[in-house]
């Protein structure tokens, strides 16, 4: 059994990023699950080894390690190709030509069709039904086509453990890019299966995303986590925590004299644990033996100022 956080390395981790961390971090400990940290650095444009190190160190710095070694997405690419080409040999994938901007285009086309918990940016199946010609004369205008999943509005049903019961129809998921990277739901099923993650723990933007990657797990016979999505965190405004909130890194924080101590705390009081007050070996394992997940607050967390203006 095990937990897992897995942050893209595009940055440094905000306070939100941080507090899904710890939750997920938390919930594993109490659990008694492995603790996994995983690097989605699929994207190799914005990802980084500097921005790696940083995440890791911020971390640390409250408490959070990950009980075997980080493992990297953009080394394990021959595992996602391999689940590619079950899926395809299986008539499950077909080629898609679409822009982005083409695919937006479709989907405002269509907007006054009912969607029920479609995610977001649900492709609506333009390159479904292309023939051989068709594929030949977008290839000879030089697109390089990505590779989808053939659904046919499947409906996904899961009981999240915070959100409750969450139903949404499957759309055909984008599997690998038109530049041939491996995309997210698909990796991070593999992923997720490979290394026994039996928790998922994650903010809840992803929710949505959740039944597509039910459904990959279906088709590719891998078991499915239990997922909690919890609440984001949220700025002065009552809009998801950004940049144009000041301070929102734990750097940018200690930059300003707040204390890593005072961070971590603020942390874990935001998902129902006791602050310690000063240093710990295991701040994590403290929390865990005196907390459950009924704990956790089921609203957006406005993102403690720490005094500072904004
Ligand atoms: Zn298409």
């Amino acid at each position: 059994m095990a937990g897992r956080f897995a942050p893209s390395p595009t940055g440094d981790l905000h306070l939100g990023n941080l507090r899904t961390a710890l939750a997920a971090a938390v919930i594993a400990r109490s659990l008694g699950e492995t603790f996994v940290i995983r690097m989605e650095d699929l994207d190799r444009v914005t990802s980084t080894l500097e921005h790696e190190r940083h995440q890791l160190d911020d971390l640390a710095s409250i408490g959070i390690r990950s009980d075997v070694p980080v493992v990297r997405q953009s080394e394990r690419f021959d595992r996602y190709r391999a689940a590619i080409e079950a899926l395809s040999s299986a008539g499950l994938v077909y080629e898609c030509y679409c822009t982005r901007r083409e695919i937006r285009a479709e989907i405002d086309a269509a907007a006054s069709a009912p969607h029920v918990h479609l995610p977001d940016g649900a492709y609506p199946g333009t390159c479904r039904d292309l023939s051989e010609a068709d594929r030949h004369q977008r290839r000879a205008s030089g697109r390089q086509p990505a590779l989808r999943l053939r659904t046919n509005g499947e409906r996904i049903v899961l009981e999240d453990q915070v959100v409750g019961r969450f139903e949404g129809v499957v759309d055909d998921v984008v599997l690998a890019r038109a530049d041939g990277v491996p995309a997210y739901n698909l990796a991070v099923v593999v992923d997720d299966a490979a290394q026994q993650v039996t928790h998922v723990v994650r903010g809840d933007d992803l929710l949505s995303s959740t039944p597509r990657q039910i459904y990959l797990q279906e088709l590719l016979g891998l078991p499915t986590p239990t997922y909690a999505h919890i609440p984001l965190v949220v700025g002065p405004t009552g809009d998801r925590l950004a940049k144009r909130d000041g301070a929102v890194t734990a750097r940018e924080l200690l930059q300003r004299g707040v204390s890593t101590v005072v961070i971590r705390d603020a942390l874990a009081r935001s998902i129902g644990c006791e602050p310690l007050g000063d240093e710990a070996d295991d701040p994590v394992a403290q929390w865990a033996s005196q907390w459950s997940i009924d704990q956790l607050p089921r609203d957006p967390w406005p993102v403690d100022r720490f005094g500072l203006p904004t």
